[in-house]
């Protein structure tokens, strides 16, 4: 069951927050919904979730708008947690309350636009690539402090924080050093900042590190069947 899962998931956060020393309401559980349809996505809210999570523009627009959703629709926050591509600025801006993956200045720019054009101050995260992996989109760390500047002088983006995506780890714990990683960059910037790290396999070890909001869909919802 969903609900039992959910359980499950804020059990765990709980200790791996009190394992820590930390408070376990400082952790959201942002619920990863690529390929999760409508009806689970009612369930979950049912169940009390309240922060949603989306990889794709496209799919997105179909749930956020979704007239299935009716009164639930405005208990809930939806996050873009993939990488996102200029030209669908446009439409990220209208669809989401948080956008994880802001890692250029020029998708920053187009961001900082279209939400002026609609009168909104987009909050945003800065994703940090950490790794050497070709396929992990983000800023590299010597790009990083340049980045944070120029969006500072963007009046129509509020930046609350920082994101990263370790490679993955049969072993969590070997994701543990990419976590602290971005902890320690945090804290030379701004204590205040929010850390966007760990998913299914290795929020436990991310939270252990100091993450402010974990990322969780097969834990909750189960293994999707579309790699994505
Ligand atoms: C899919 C995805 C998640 C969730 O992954 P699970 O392993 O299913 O928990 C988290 N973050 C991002 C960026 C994702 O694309």
């Amino acid at each position: 069951m969903l609900i039992e899962r959910a359980a499950t998931i804020f059990r765990k956060m709980s200790h791996a927050a009190m394992r820590a020393g930390r408070n376990p309401e400082s952790i959201k559980l942002i619920a990863v919904t690529k390929t999760v349809d409508i009806e689970t996505i009612k369930e979950a809210i049912d169940a009390g979730l309240r922060v949603f999570g989306e990889n794709r523009v496209q799919e997105a627009l179909r749930k956020v708008r979704s007239e299935e959703l009716g009164v639930r629709a405005e208990k809930i926050e939806w996050h873009l947690i993939g990488h996102l591509q200029k030209n669908k600025a446009k439409y990220a801006v209208q669809l989401f309350d948080l956008i994880h993956t802001v890692d250029s200045i020029e998708l920053a720019e187009q961001l900082n636009k279209q939400a002026e054009k609609i009168g909104k101050v987009q909050r945003i995260l800065v994703q940090v690539k950490l790794s050497e992996e070709e396929t992990k989109h983000g800023v590299p760390e010597e790009e990083l402090m340049p980045l944070l500047k120029k969006i500072s002088g963007l009046k129509n983006l509020k930046l609350e924080g920082l994101m990263t995506i370790p490679p993955y780890f049969e072993n969590s714990e070997e994701a543990r050093p990419y976590f602290r990683k971005l902890r320690e960059i945090r804290d030379a910037i701004n204590l205040s900042f929010e850390l966007s790290m760990g998913m299914s396999n290795d929020f436990e070890v991310a939270i252990e590190e100091g993450a402010t909001m974990v990322r969780i869909g097969t834990a909750i919802f189960g293994m999707r069947n579309i790699h994505v």
